[in-house]
Formats: C-alpha cells, sequence, structure tokens
C-alpha cells in the first residue's frame, strides 16, 4: 500500500528521517570513502545531515520543492568540497522541479530524482559509470519514470530498488573521478561512497513513505 502523496510537511519530515539515518551510517559511509577515498565522506554527510535537520525542525515551507531545496543549500553551505556541492546540488536542482508543488505524488518524486540527476551531472561532470553517486542516481532516476503514474510509495520503491542495485554495480566500475581515480583497477570490488549515501537515502524515503 503506501502513501499515495506526501503533504508538506510529511516532506519535511520524511528528509528529518534521511537526515537522521545518513547520521546513523556515519561508519558504513567512512569506510565506503576509506577504501577508495580520503574516508571523509562520513563524517562530511552528518555534518551536512545536521545542518540539514537544523533548517528543517520547527519550520513551515510553501512548498515541497521549498523543503528540498532548503537541504540543498544546508548542505551546500555545511560540508564544503566535492561532495558539498554535487549532494547540494542533487536537493537544489530537484526541489526546483516541484518549487510550487503544496503535495509531492509518484510524478513529482521522479521529477525531483530526475532534475536532481542531471543538475549533478552538469554541475560535477560525472558521467555513468564513472564509478560515483550518479551511478546510483542515474538507475534510480529511470527506475523511477517507469512508476512515475502509481504512488509516491510505488515510485519511491522503484527508485530504491534503482538506486540499490546502481550501488552494487558502483563495484564493477573502475574510478575514472575524484580522488578514487588514481586507483586504477585497485577500485574494484568496492562500491562507491556517494552511491552508498545515495541508496541510504532513497531506502529510508521509501520506507517513510509506506
Ligand atoms: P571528497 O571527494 O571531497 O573527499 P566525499 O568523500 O565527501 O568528498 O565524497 C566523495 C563522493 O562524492 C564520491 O564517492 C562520489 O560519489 C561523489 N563525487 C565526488 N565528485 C563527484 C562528481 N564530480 N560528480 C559526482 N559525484 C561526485
Ligand atoms: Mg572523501
Amino acid at each position: 500500500m503506501g502513501k499515495d502523496t506526501l503533504s508538506i510537511n510529511e516532506t519535511r519530515d520524511m528528509m528529518i528521517a534521511v537526515a537522521n539515518k545518513i547520521i546513523e551510517a556515519e561508519p558504513i559511509l567512512t569506510d565506503a570513502d576509506r577504501a577508495l577515498g580520503d574516508g571523509d565522506h562520513g563524517v562530511g554527510m552528518e555534518r551536512g545531515m545536521n545542518a540539514v535537520k537544523e533548517a528543517l525542525e520547527h519550520q513551515e515551507f510553501a512548498s515541497v520543492g521549498k523543503v528540498f531545496m532548503a537541504v540543498g543549500m544546508a548542505m551546500m553551505s555545511s560540508m564544503g568540497g566535492a561532495s558539498g556541492a554535487v549532494f547540494g546540488t542533487l536537493f537544489r536542482s530537484g526541489g526546483k522541479a516541484v518549487k510550487d508543488a503544496e503535495s509531492l505524488d509518484a510524478a513529482g518524486m521522479v521529477a525531483v530524482f530526475k532534475e536532481g540527476t542531471e543538475g549533478v551531472m552538469t554541475r560535477g561532470g560525472a558521467k555513468p559509470g564513472d564509478k560515483t553517486m550518479v551511478d546510483a542516481l542515474l538507475p534510480a532516476a529511470e527506475a523511477g519514470e517507469k512508476a512515475a503514474a502509481s504512488s509516491v510509495y510505488d515510485a519511491l520503491v522503484a527508485i530504491a530498488d534503482g538506486a540499490e542495485a546502481g550501488r552494487e554495480a558502483s563495484k564493477d566500475m573502475i574510478a575514472t573521478m575524484g580522488r578514487a581515480k588514481t586507483l586504477g583497477e585497485k577500485s574494484l570490488g568496492k562500491a562507491d561512497a556517494g552511491a552508498v549515501s545515495v541508496a541510504i537515502i532513497a531506502a529510508t524515503m521509501r520506507d517513510y513513505a509506506a
């Protein structure tokens, strides 16, 4: 079953649940980035998500899009670095796709992931297969499009499945972007840290909408 649409306040509460889940996953994200990068992804995301909670808690928003835009702004301004820019862009670009909507339906949810992914790719320059968060985002957005005419919950089931499949597939990719690039073939076998974050974010959104 699951929810058909999400109100503005439900969208806000869903993103607070996402923030709590990412904060809880800090050790997992740290380990993932330690294997391929510099190990700061967990702490960076934790800092970003604490800023997200501060921006969302006890606030009222005029649209669902403004909730996502506030998430992006908080991440961008608190995290810094490559991932602050790309995760900030994900939610700012995604939020703009539903900036006047007073509720979030399946099509709106899919638009958030689709526009957010396009924003990340434009801003960060990563292509599919480069072993970045794009490799979780793109299959998530594509899977969502097939469920865009259903409930927001069904769309999020598809989106979370796509993100999880992409996270898993990133293990078989050789990094060609960012810090992991220097590892070349040694980057095989491990999932990209940003893709791990995207899979957790999507799964938490799905569980909220259940
Ligand atoms: P940093 O790379 O500055 O140490 P983090 O460790 O927090 O930042 O985040 C690394 C993650 O950010 C990577 O695993 C990747 O998924 C994502 N990322 C980094 N650069 C890009 C980019 N240009 N495009 C898309 N995603 C990126
Ligand atoms: Mg890092």
